[in-house]
Order: structure tokens, then C-alpha cells, then sequence
């Protein structure tokens, strides 16, 4: 019996404090730091150093069976395996190819609460339709053009490597979105995952993993290949905020990906952007707020959390972070047809934006259509005008083309649909 928190159809706001358990599996080695591996080889008699062979293989060369480690000696891999170890790593069980190139997959999470969650991989995406920054001059841009340069140079080498090569891939650039729970409880109501309800919370390992299960698949060379992530899938992440924390830290010191390259997305959880501004910054993603509407009454409407922390409060919290040279604040903003796509509206969102007083661009997402949805999608002319307006008032406005709609894979589409 799956756990139902929000009711459905309900415009009621949810009891969103409410504890929800996650998936702990205590003999999954994937989710475990350098550190905390060194523990379990303590524990087993082992030297500290043998930690280093696991994270090796496991976060970069994405082994996903204990037996397989061969660094290790054939007599630890059977202990490990017989005091119950296993890698754990989640599993792409299954994948939908969209006409764009772009690919959904279904992740299946191991463990006492084994769950399904989508992620979603989207070849050469960044130039702004997965929120990620990188259609933009920011430092992002200076460092991908230094990667790009020092990738020329490494040609020669990686073609002499035996590793998964990718001589055959067939993209430059790549975008990775995560999910951080199964479903999501803040309801908003132009949302496929908010019918879902929140059934669980991904632990740290989970969320990370489906981004190495992910690298794994398409033979990512971290460090070369250009991978950026964004934490949208499904969930909320700062109502699961220890745990997203803690895979961002596995991402960067374990798997070696830059925290500059993520981008984490939230409806606008007050105390978790605060939690947030006070994260180091050499940690940190970068942030967009799903604004979504002009003014509180609108946002009230369409996103009940919109109740709690209306938008005065969401921008106090905004204005706490420290950006980085070069970086700037995200607002998402789906256009609901004649909801929320008015050039009024485009005045009000601009005043607001204004109001951070920091950086700040605007990505405008069409909304994507569900079943039993009774919303609008705007046509692209009207999406321009908007974005024109914004611009007009100084705020940058880029708009976000759908990737993997005939997938069910774009924005606020992820439902954990099997048909393709
Ligand atoms: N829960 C987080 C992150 C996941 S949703 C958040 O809401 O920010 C990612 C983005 O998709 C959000 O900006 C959300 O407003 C948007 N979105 C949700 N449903 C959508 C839909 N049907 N069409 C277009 N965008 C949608
Ligand atoms: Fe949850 Fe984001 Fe969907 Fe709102 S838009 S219901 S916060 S996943």
C-alpha cells in the first residue's frame, strides 16, 4: 500500500514538516564517502587505503557488483559479500528514447523500500532549456571553454586508454535531471508528479546514484566530457534537504563532478533556501526558484505552498545567498495560458526579479501538457512577447525549449509513465 500524503485535486496545503522515511539500507557500499568506507573496511580488519580502491571503482569506473572490483583481492570481495555487502547502486531498468534524442529512464532503488524514480538524459541540452546557466556568459562559460581546451589536448591520451571509450558517442554536451523523492508533496497543481503524492524520501546514495547509473550508461569521462546536472526531476529537494546535501557532496569529492555545473531547483522551501545560503560555496549548486507567477494571489492559486512562504518571504530568502563571481539567481517561470502569460504579468515578475537585488535571469518553460489537467499551453508567440517584455525591462529572458515531451520526460511530466 503506497503512502498517500497529499490528497489529490486537493488545493490544500500539506503537512510538509512531516517526518518521511527514507531507504536505509545499512550493506549498500554506494551512498558511503571515502571516509565512512574506510569504516567498513576497519571493521573488517582492513587498511584504510583499500577505501580508495572501493571509491575507484565504484564512483569512477561504475562497477556495480561487488565481484567485479577486481583491485581487490578475491578473499575480501568474499567477505564483504558474505557479511552481506553489495554495491547497492541504483539501476536503470528501463529507458524511453524520445525523437529529440533526449531519454527517460526508469531507476530501480534497491533496498527494504525498493521504488521506481526517473531520470532523464538529455544530449547536447544546455543551451538554456535545462535551466543549467550555460547559455549564458557566466563563469561556467570560462571554465567549460578551459575543459574544452584541455580535452583537445588530451586527445592523443584518451585514445590510447582502455577504458569505455566514447569514440562513438554521438553528443558534446550533456544534460543529467535528478529526481530527490518519489513524487512530491507540495502539490502544485500544473504538476504531473504532484498527483503522485510523496511516497518516500531518496537517500543520499539514491540520488546520487541515479547520476552515476546514468554516467555509466553513456560512458561519461568525468573531468573531460562536458555533464551538467540539474536537481528537477522529481521531488521537492529541500524538503529533502540532509539528503540532497549529502549526494551533492558524494557528486563533488567522490565522483569528481564540479558543484558549478548543478543547478537545484526548489518551489521556493523558505527554510531550506536559508540552510542553503550558508552552504560553502566550493559546495554548493547554483539555485533557481520555480516563481511561476506574477504576484501572491496567482501564486496562491497555482502553487498552495505559495500559502506558507508567500513571495516576499522567498525573496528575503533569495537575497541571503552569496553568489559567486560571474553567477547569477535562476526563476523558473512556467507560462500557463491565459493564467499567467499576460505582458502585465511580465511587468510584475520584472519588479519582483528586481527586487533581489542580485544577478538574476528568467527561464520561461511552456507549460507541458498531462492528461486531466485543465490548463493551457501558450503558443510560442505569446511566450515571445513575454520573454520580449522581460527583456524590455532589463531582465534577462531565455525560453526553455521542451526536451522529451513525446517521452513524458520534460518538465513537471515525470509520473513514472511506462508507456512511451
Ligand atoms: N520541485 C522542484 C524541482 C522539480 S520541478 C521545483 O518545483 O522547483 C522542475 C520545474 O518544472 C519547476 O520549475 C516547475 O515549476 C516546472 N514544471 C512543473 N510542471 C510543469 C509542467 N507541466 N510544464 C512545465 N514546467 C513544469
Ligand atoms: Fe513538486 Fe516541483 Fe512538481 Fe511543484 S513543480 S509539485 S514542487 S515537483
Amino acid at each position: 500500500m503506497m503512502l498517500r500524503v497529499v490528497p489529490k485535486n486537493s488545493g490544500q496545503l500539506v503537512p510538509l514538516d512531516r517526518a518521511v522515511p527514507g531507504n536505509e539500507s545499512p550493506a549498500s557500499l554506494f551512498g558511503l564517502d571515502a571516509a565512512a568506507l574506510a569504516g567498513v573496511l576497519a571493521g573488517e580488519g582492513e587498511p584504510s587505503w583499500r577505501a580508495d580502491q572501493i571509491v575507484e571503482a565504484v564512483y569512477h569506473q561504475y562497477i556495480s557488483d561487488i565481484s567485479s572490483i577486481t583491485t581487490l583481492s578475491l578473499d575480501l570481495r568474499r567477505k564483504l559479500t558474505a557479511r552481506g555487502w553489495q554495491i547497492g547502486r541504483p539501476e536503470i531498468t528501463k529507458a524511453f528514447q524520445s525523437a529529440d534524442g533526449t531519454e527517460r529512464y526508469l531507476i530501480h532503488c534497491a533496498g527494504p523500500k525498493a521504488e521506481t524514480v526517473e531520470t532523464v538524459w538529455m544530449p547536447d541540452g544546455d543551451d538554456g532549456e535545462a535551466g543549467d546557466g550555460s547559455n549564458d556568459e557566466s563563469g561556467a562559460s570560462d571554465e567549460t571553454r578551459a575543459s574544452d581546451e584541455t580535452r583537445a589536448s588530451n586527445e592523443t591520451r584518451a585514445s590510447n586508454e582502455t577504458r569505455a571509450s566514447n569514440e562513438t558517442k554521438d553528443w558534446r554536451r550533456a544534460t543529467i535531471c535528478v529526481s530527490s523523492q518519489v513524487g512530491c508533496a507540495v502539490n502544485c497543481q500544473f504538476c504531473l508528479t504532484a498527483k503522485l503524492g510523496l511516497q518516500r524520501n531518496l537517500t543520499a546514495g539514491e540520488i546520487a546514484g541515479q547520476v552515476v547509473a546514468v554516467l555509466d550508461r553513456h560512458a561519461v569521462r568525468v573531468g573531460r566530457d562536458r555533464v551538467n546536472l540539474v536537481f528537477m526531476g522529481m521531488g521537492e529537494p529541500f524538503l529533502n534537504y540532509d539528503n540532497f546535501m549529502a549526494a551533492v557532496r558524494l557528486l563533488v569529492h567522490e565522483v569528481g563532478l564540479s558543484p558549478q555545473r548543478m543547478t537545484v531547483s526548489t518551489s521556493g522551501i523558505v527554510p531550506g533556501i536559508e540552510r542553503f545560503a550558508e552552504e560553502p560555496s566550493d559546495l554548493r549548486p547554483k539555485l533557481a526558484i520555480s516563481l511561476n507567477a506574477p504576484n501572491d494571489q496567482i501564486r496562491g492559486e497555482i502553487m498552495p505552498i505559495n500559502r506558507k512562504w508567500p513571495i516576499s518571504s522567498v525573496i528575503d530568502a533569495v537575497r541571503r545567498i552569496r553568489l559567486r563571481p560571474h553567477e547569477r539567481i535562476t526563476f523558473e517561470y512556467v507560462l500557463l495560458g491565459g493564467v499567467t502569460d499576460r505582458p502585465e504579468h511580465a511587468r510584475e515578475v520584472a519588479r519582483l526579479v528586481r527586487r533581489t537585488g542580485l544577478p538574476a535571469k528568467v527561464n520561461l518553460i511552456a507549460w507541458n501538457p498531462g492528461p486531466d489537467f485543465h490548463y493551457a499551453t501558450p503558443k510560442p508567440e505569446t511566450a515571445e512577447q513575454f520573454r520580449a517584455a522581460l527583456v524590455a525591462e532589463g531582465i534577462p529572458a531565455y525560453i526553455r525549449q521542451p526536451r522529451g515531451r513525446d517521452i513524458f520526460a520534460a518538465c513537471g511530466q515525470l509520473k513514472r509513465t511506462v508507456e512511451a
